[in-house]
């Protein structure tokens, strides 16, 4: 780093063109050593980094030993084609970490790449094409080098919203990119404003010459593509909410900073630029909102089911009872309750294992719901049914728009399908419009219990309607 305390001139310049020409063999080095699964992403970064170098041995000469401006020449050429090679390369990581699609991600990137190009707008592009007088070589290159930071910073910043492993090899990679992007922008300030004479402001780019060979040496590189499969969108972390905050911050904050300061009012960029991040925040906002609904959905699909046979679980059942018994008293509909055991399962289980007897629940719920459906229990006039499971070996089912006998027959119905030749015992109440639920399970379980005592294999249907005294007799 000795070259960074020695003024610009020729032995500046030499010393710097050693270590960044070394630290691009050191990166091809890394790439055939390593070969790496994403190699073409490891070679355009290796060719960018390669044709920044090569730029900078290519101004000393014209400055040194021919003695001409190398502004503009082909070393400008040399330097913009850089930034398009590094991009590539990124774009290639990029590709290869974000699993399935990451529009969010991909959103993200965008709010903090338009921030940064209102700031390059701002602080170099415009001022760059002001300085560049009449020539259109020079106004052209004046708004291509920004052009080319925006392109470095968007890649980067993509990169960084990936999901996957975050290698050593990654930070090394995203700290010569940064590096070199703070380094390119810095110098293109100092050069517009106090004009360039080397020193301090050549670290930043010799550093990012080393983080880059040190990526490509680390063996973690071989990693660095290994996206998770997961979207990354799906992490909304605190720090990037910041990070999003702050970049979405940046229009506005121009605007104020350039009236307290009394400078120029960059009135067109900050208006477009806003309306652009008011845009993408809202599309952000909103994907995060349906992602948001997804989730609520499968969890209270979820919350609703029986993992085991898909059926609705008990608290659906206590639900949809309390939905019945309101369209009962409306309508003037019969509505019964029955509740299924299957007969001596323990001894089933002890006999086959406990996963036969899971797949006998599963293919016993699968039956009774078909045949209920084929025979349209819960179809027609007001009708309405529900097969659910109450826990272990018990099952619910709801009928609404039958009568106690009907009720009967549509779970006797069910015994003829119940797979393996089990059987099973049922109590079936009818409820009396007045009656709670507990009081109406209560008299399905009492009916359930006479069938289990009368030797089981057998439907059992409560007095109807039910009169079950729960409460204290009164005197
Ligand atoms: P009964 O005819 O009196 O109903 O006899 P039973 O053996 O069916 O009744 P008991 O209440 O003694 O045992 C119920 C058994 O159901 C006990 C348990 O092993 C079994 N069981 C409960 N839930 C599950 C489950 O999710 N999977 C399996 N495989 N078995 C279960
Ligand atoms: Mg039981
Ligand atoms: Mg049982």
């Amino acid at each position: 780093m000795l070259c960074v305390c020695l003024p610009a001139g020729p032995v500046h310049d030499a010393l710097y063109s050693v270590i960044s020409c070394g630290c691009v063999a050191l990166m091809v080095v890394g790439v055939r050593r390593h070969r790496p699964r994403a190699v073409a992403g490891w070679w355009l970064t290796t060719c960018g980094v390669a044709a920044w170098a090569a730029a900078d041995l290519l101004w000393a000469v014209y400055t040194w030993v021919l003695h001409v401006s190398p502004f503009p020449s082909p070393a400008d050429a040399l330097y913009l084609t850089s930034y398009a090679l590094i991009a590539c390369g990124f774009w290639r990581f990029v590709r290869a970490r974000r699993g399935q699609g990451d529009p969010e991600g991909f959103v993200d990137s965008l709010i903090f790449t338009v921030g940064f190009v209102l700031l390059s707008w701002v602080l170099l592009m415009r001022p760059g094409l002001e300085s560049a007088g009449e020539s259109s070589v020079a106004r052209v290159l004046a708004a291509a080098y920004p052009l080319g930071d925006v392109l470095l910073l968007a890649f980067l910043v993509r990169l960084l919203t990936t999901s996957g492993a975050r290698t050593a090899s990654f930070r090394w990679l995203v700290a010569g990119n940064t590096l070199l992007l703070v380094a390119d922008c810095a110098y293109q300030y100092v050069e517009m404003t106090t004009g360039y004479s080397g020193g301090l402001i050549t670290l930043p780019w010799l550093l990012g010459y080393v983080c880059f060979a040190t990526a490509a040496l680390h063996p973690s590189m071989r990693a660095l593509t290994d996206g998770d499969g997961r979207q990354a969108g799906t992490r909304f972390t605190r720090r990037r909410l910041a990070a999003l905050t702050l970049a979405s911050l940046v229009a506005p904050g121009t605007l104020l900073v350039e009236l307290a300061l009394g400078l120029r009012l960059e009135g067109w960029a900050v208006g477009v630029s806003s309306v652009v991040l008011f845009a993408l925040v809202v599309q952000r906002m909103s994907g995060l909102l349906r992602r948001l609904d997804q989730q609520a959905a499968k969890l209270s699909e979820l919350a609703r089911t029986d993992a085991l046979t898909g059926l609705p679980n008990r608290r659906t059942g206590d639900a949809e009872l309390a939905r019945m018994q309101v369209r009962a008293l409306e309508e003037g509909l019969p509505l019964c309750v029955a509740v299924l055991d299957l007969d001596r399962f323990k001894a089933f289980n002890d006999t086959y294992g406990h996963q036969a007897g899971d797949q006998l629940l599963v293919q016993a719920s699968a039956a009774w719901r078909e045949r209920l459906v084929v025979d349209r229990v819960g179809a027609g006039a007001g009708r309405s049914a529900m097969l659910g499971r109450w826990g272990g070996e018990e099952f619910l089912l709801l009928v609404l728009g039958r009568d106690l006998a009907s009720a009967v027959a549509v779970v006797d119905s069910l015994r003829a399908v119940t797979p393996a030749g089990q059987t099973f015992s049922a109590g079936v109440a009818q409820w009396d419009g007045t009656s709670s639920a507990a009081e109406l399970f209560a008299a399905a379980d009492t009916a359930l219990y006479a069938a289990k005592c009368g030797g089981r294999d057998a439907v059992v249907a409560a007095p109807a309607p039910v009169q079950v005294q729960l409460q204290a007799p009164t005197r």
